[in-house]
């Protein structure tokens, strides 16, 4: 999947001045308000764990072409730009408000299939997504962050990644993050084979990142 770029971006991503700025960008219509030249669009780490990750230089997989499941997809402000880079990209998100944003982006991307679905329950998309994908994005920010990847392990092909986004405080508001994460990552192991973690407190508070491949 990865193709050897000297900076380690993904290809259909790169670092791109903006205002003085490097930033790291796809290429693809605007969706939130994000600084764009017209052609390429910031990928703002602000307001993207995935983004965060690939700030942070994370070995993520992701090489340009990958299928996806994207887990949690909200209204769309980052699969937009996995699908500015990634090939087949299916984003379940369970909440009616922001499918309906996540809609109008879908508009603009061929390759981008929003599904009103509950990522607790895989068996109700599984006649949808493909078998066999490349990668499982998640950031689903709601208890149970562990189990929700373990249900979507079934979807990844045998050497393929998931790339999570941890929020300690959707598990427990009240205990130490450093606690919660252990806790998750033992969780995980269960099901996965930890590649990397980071914590993304620099771009968002109180959220581990992690890279696993399916046992
Ligand atoms: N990933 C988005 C982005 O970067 O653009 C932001 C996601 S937001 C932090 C978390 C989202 O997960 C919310 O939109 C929430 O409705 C959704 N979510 C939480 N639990 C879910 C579930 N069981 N199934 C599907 N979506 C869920």
């Amino acid at each position: 999947m990865s193709d050897e770029r000297p900076d380690d971006l993904p290809a259909g991503v790169e670092r791109r001045s903006f205002d003085g700025r490097d930033r790291l960008a796809t290429r693809g219509l605007p969706v939130y308000g994000e600084p764009t030249d017209g052609d390429w669009r910031v990928w703002d780490a602000g307001r993207s764990k995935l983004g965060a990750m690939l700030e942070l230089g994370m070995d993520t997989g992701l090489g340009g072409g990958e299928t996806v499941l994207y887990l949690g997809a909200a209204s769309g402000t980052t699969v937009s730009h996995v699908a500015d880079l990634a090939g087949p990209t299916y984003a379940v998100e369970f909440a009616p408000r922001p499918v309906r944003d996540l809609v109008a982006v879908a508009e603009d991307r061929e390759n981008l299939f929003p599904l009103l679905k509950d990522a607790r329950k895989p068996e109700s998309y599984a006649h949808v997504v493909e078998a066999d994908v490349d990668v499982v994005v998640q950031d689903v920010a709601t208890r149970g962050q562990a189990q929700v990847a373990a249900r979507n392990a079934q979807f990844l092909r045998e050497d393929g990644r998931l790339l999570a986004a941890i929020k300690a405080r959707s598990e427990d508001v009240t205990a130490d993050p450093a606690d919660v994460f252990d806790d998750v990552l033992d969780e995980l192991a269960e099901h996965f084979e930890i590649l990397e973690t980071a914590r993304l407190d620099r771009f968002h508070d109180d959220h581990l990142s992690v890279v696993a491949r399916p046992r």
